[in-house]
């Protein structure tokens, strides 16, 4: 049964409610809307904005869209409005929302786990080219951002999209997000344990029924089996990572209550080994708790992290046994710190049935529609028909025969798809930014791209691991606190007192066992046209003064 501040759900144990508003956590018995969110959320569940968008907004256009639904609910089938072309990004904290908002949209493309089939990347294509002015992105969580979307045609884009089993329910929203899982996950030699069937399980029990579709904010999920750590699951929400328990075999230890943004927090393992087949009922304990005892008062503390920065480990695993799952949860140990410094997959590697897989590098996730038409028939020309994306905004194409290897490497290249890309282009990332976000600040991704180019001229000799991860504003869509160079858009003053475009830099951050922000290094902000000779000139110190083994994060 769906909870809702009216219902709540028969797991959630009956509280006395408390006189004072705290909080907002349904719980506690806090169920009147503290804000607007809470408001819309109460007012009408999400999902059923796609009625409305079916039978009328569509028809009627965008002037007939409920403002509630237009910034709201819309979100909750992967539909944002985008930013209106020529707005600076001085104006993004002055304007009201409509002042900023296109009659276009953004619409993001799930892709639980990053599995694609070649048909599938081909209909994301030729959406692209007909609806969206040949706009996509590959996304650091694994989906594809088409822009430019009109709601007159978004009906057409679900029934293309869904024909081919694809979808965008709660692909935004104060949902369960996208399911990220190991983009080598079932081909990998060295694959701990395979977690696919929990995403496929979850999706099918969960995703776009009322259950979990009023959250206190989004919820992310990440299930990797790779022994590569190659999800980022410290930063989600809840995460279920590979290990091998010395007694009952493979299965995945259990984090929760890690996130970005403008209070970031690195996951906490609670110390229990998961099973394969219990990990949809733990995620929907873990999801459950969220929604009940989430705060729902301020939109800057309602994600999971606060919740179990404020309860702890300890008692975040009690609650979740004692009133979710009636049962104890089983001991385990930590995952191992994989040895090799990129997990992205990029390059050719053997798969456990003697074929190949073939990572590649577009700049920045950026690609357009008929380039997604020509990596699925190039695919599909070697002899494929599964890709995969990847949480770095990069792609792979699984199952390639020995011999069709060299011939497929040819194709991406001469698509400008790098097999054996440099460490900028491999490692550089860059968020949608003021093109697309209206809460961006500064632009992004001709910026990466650009930055991209000029490391490449400039120091082609480099060759460590490094990650360069680019915002348009304070939030972390591209996971700056996380790289070894961050860099956070602002506007700042150039050398003749002009306000331009630029960027906070935050140095030494890291992803894996390791896992540590980047620290703000203060008064270190760089103007964006400045930003290649800063780059270059850190990379050169830090290549001057390394000490054997050292990357550039320790
Ligand atoms: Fe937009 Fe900021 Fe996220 Fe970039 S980091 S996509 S500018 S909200």
């Amino acid at each position: 049964m769906a909870a809702t501040p009216d219902q709540p759900t028969p797991a959630t144990p009956r509280r006395k409610v408390s006189r004072h508003r705290g909080e907002g956590q349904w719980a506690v018995g806090h169920f009147t809307p503290l804000n607007g969110n809470e408001q819309f959320k109460k007012d009408d569940d999400g999902l059923n904005v796609r009625a409305r968008i079916e039978n009328i907004y569509s028809k009627a256009g965008f002037d007939s869209i409920d403002p509630n639904d237009l910034r709201g609910r819309m979100r909750w089938w992967g539909l944002y409005t985008q930013r209106k072309p020529g707005i600076d990004g001085g104006k993004t904290a002055i304007l009201e929302p409509e002042e900023l908002d296109d009659k276009y949209f953004m619409l993001r493309v799930r892709i639980d786990g990053g599995r694609l089939t070649t048909d599938q990347l081909r209909v994301i294509g030729e959406i692209s080219h007909e609806f969206g002015r040949d706009t996509a992105d590959l996304t650091d969580r694994q989906n594809i951002q088409l822009h430019w979307i009109r709601i007159e045609d978004v009906p057409e884009i679900w029934r293309r999209l869904e024909a081919v089993g694809l979808s965008t329910t709660e692909a935004c929203g104060d949902t369960p997000r996208v399911i990220l899982g190991s983009p080598v996950a079932g081909v990998a030699e060295n694959e701990i344990i395979d977690g696919t069937p929990a995403i496929d399980e979850i999706n099918a029990r969960f995703i776009g029924t009322k259950e979990f579709s009023n959250l206190p904010r989004k919820f992310k999920t990440a299930i990797s089996g790779s022994p590569l750590l190659d999800v980022a699951h410290e930063i989600n929400d809840i995460a279920f990572v590979g290990v091998e328990h010395p007694e009952h075999g493979p299965g995945f230890d259990l984090w929760v209550g890690g996130g970005l943004s403008t209070n970031p927090k690195i996951g906490q393992r609670l110390g229990a080994w998961v099973p394969l087949d219990e990990v949809p009922d733990v995620w929907a304990g873990v999801i459950g708790i969220f929604r009940d005892y989430g705060y729902r008062r301020l939109r800057t503390r309602a994600r999971l992290k606060f919740l179990v920065t404020d309860w702890g480990a300890e008692k975040f695993r009690q609650i979740l046994q004692d009133e979710y799952l009636k049962r104890e949860l089983t001991d385990g140990p930590a995952p191992a710190q994989p040895l090799q410094a990129w997990r992205d997959h990029v390059g050719v590697h053997r798969q456990k049935d003697g074929r190949f897989y073939v990572g590649f590098a577009p700049r920045v996730g950026r690609v357009n529609g008929p380039k997604l038409v020509e990596i699925a028939e190039v695919a599909a020309a070697h002899g494929s028909g599964r890709l995969r994306t990847t949480v770095e905004q990069k792609m792979i194409v699984l199952d390639v025969a020995e011999d069709q290897v060299d011939s497929l490497v040819a194709g991406l290249e001469a698509l400008d798809l790098r097999v054996k890309p440099s460490p900028f282009r491999r490692g550089t990332m860059a968020c949608t930014g003021i093109e697309y976000c209206k809460l961006a600040i500064v632009e992004t991704k001709q910026r990466g791209a650009t930055l991209i180019d000029e490391l490449e001229r400039r120091i082609p000799e480099f060759d460590q691991p490094i990650t360069i991860n680019i915002n348009g504003c304070p939030n972390a869509c591209a996971r700056i606190q996380t790289a070894d160079i961050g860099l956070k858009g602002q506007l700042m003053l150039d050398r003749n007192g002009e306000q331009v475009e630029g960027f906070q830099v935050h140095l030494g951050g890291a992803l894996g066992l390791e896992a540590g922000f980047g620290r703000k290094v203060r008064g270190l902000k760089v103007t964006s046209d400045e930003l290649p000779d800063y780059v270059e000139r850190v990379l050169g110190r830090f290549q001057e003064e390394r000490k054997d083994g050292e990357r550039f994060a320790t």
